[in-house]
């Protein structure tokens, strides 16, 4: 079958499709025992709604026989189940951005396919979108994973609202509602899923959270270990990079090198006064080599944000649209 995707990642496979009110959209690695019980659930959940709905599978490149149930679940339910399959694993955020690229609802929900969150939250999640929010997260408040995960896992949330400003307790939950215009061009890869509503609060949507129930893993294994903090966290000087400064580089290296500079300029002053007026010996003072580091340091960190406001120039990466809510007349 032809794929309708927009996405830049190899598709191997794809199911069928309608246009339904909303698009689940669960991406599953080695997830096979998992898929058919999801699809149970969510039909159960929203097939007695007043939504029609469409569920997008993405098989994240699985080496068990997830692409082999969700072959025979799309026979079976050709309106509802669609699937992709990418050729290799590329990660959480590449099976999403697929997922996003292909779902034809006006809302999408994405959810994890391994069953820790659970469908019947649905209905909350769309409750809030219809109070005028755009994203609406899960938030894992009573968290059924281990320790060594729920520890880490809450000092990242902190580091990202400090960072991100925006104030969730839990970015990482699977389960999350969209207005489906928030995420459909939204590029993601690495582990940029994790800041889908900093990325989205950036552009100006309402971002908000409930609590969620969340299930303990029943079958398969977790795919994560704490690797994925580190790449995380990387991934989070990314956002912030792309969030506050993408338009003006200058502004980041250009800030701090002015501080530096002005606290080197004075400390440098400090040592001439003392030396033209009292006639003071400097040369030995740590102090000279510290005003000459951040001197020094200042005119770097300016000059590189220079550069990176004429690259930016040069390569045309400045924003050429921007996110409007609502317009009148035309
Ligand atoms: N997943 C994926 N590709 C990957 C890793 C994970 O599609 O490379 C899927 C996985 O099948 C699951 C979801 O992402 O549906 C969350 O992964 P997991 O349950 O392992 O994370 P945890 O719940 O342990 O944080
Ligand atoms: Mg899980």
């Amino acid at each position: 079958m032809a794929s309708t995707s927009t996405t830049q990642f190899p598709i191997a496979e794809t199911g069928t499709a309608a246009a339904p009110d909303i698009s689940v959209v669960a991406p599953a690695y080695n997830e096979a025992e998992s898929v058919r019980k999801l699809w149970d659930k969510i039909a159960a959940v929203l097939g007695d709604s007043h939504w029609s709905y469409e569920v997008i599978f993405v098989d994240d490149g699985s080496s068990d026989d997830t692409w082999e149930q969700l072959r025979a679940l799309q026979a079976e339910f050709p309106v509802g189940v669609r699937a992709y399959r990418l050729r290799r694993n590329f990660g959480k955020a590449a099976a999403l951005s697929i997922g996003f690229g292909a779902a034809k609802g006006q809302f999408i929900v994405t959810m994890d396919a391994d069953l820790q969150d659970e469908p019947a939250e649905i209905p909350n999640l769309m409750a809030k979108l219809d109070e005028g929010f755009d994203l609406v997260s899960g938030w894992k408040r009573e968290r059924n994973d281990p320790l060594e995960k729920r520890i880490p896992s809450r000092l990242f949330n902190a580091v990202t609202r400090k960072i991100s400003g925006l104030e969730l307790h839990d970015f990482n939950c699977g389960l999350k509602a969209y207005r489906a215009e928030v995420v459909r061009e939204l590029p993601l890869y690495g582990e940029l899923h994790r800041y889908i509503p900093i990325l989205a609060y950036a552009d100006g949507y309402r971002v908000t959270e409930i609590p969620v129930k969340h299930h303990a893993r029943e079958f398969g294994v977790s795919k994560y270990g704490l690797g994925r903090y580190f790449k995380g966290f990387l991934d989070l000087l990314t956002v912030a990079a792309i969030t506050r400064f993408v338009q003006r580089p200058g502004h980041l290296f250009g800030g701090a090198g002015l501080g530096m500079g002005a606290i080197g300029f004075l400390i440098l002053a400090y040592l001439s006064f003392i030396k033209l007026f009292f006639d003071e010996g400097i040369g030995q003072r740590p102090l000279l080599l510290f005003g000459v580091l951040l001197m020094i340091l200042g005119v770097q960190l300016i000059s590189v944000g220079l550069v990176g406001e004429l690259f930016i120039r040069k390569l045309g990466g400045h924003r050429e649209s921007y996110p409007i809510r609502e317009t009148l007349g035309s």
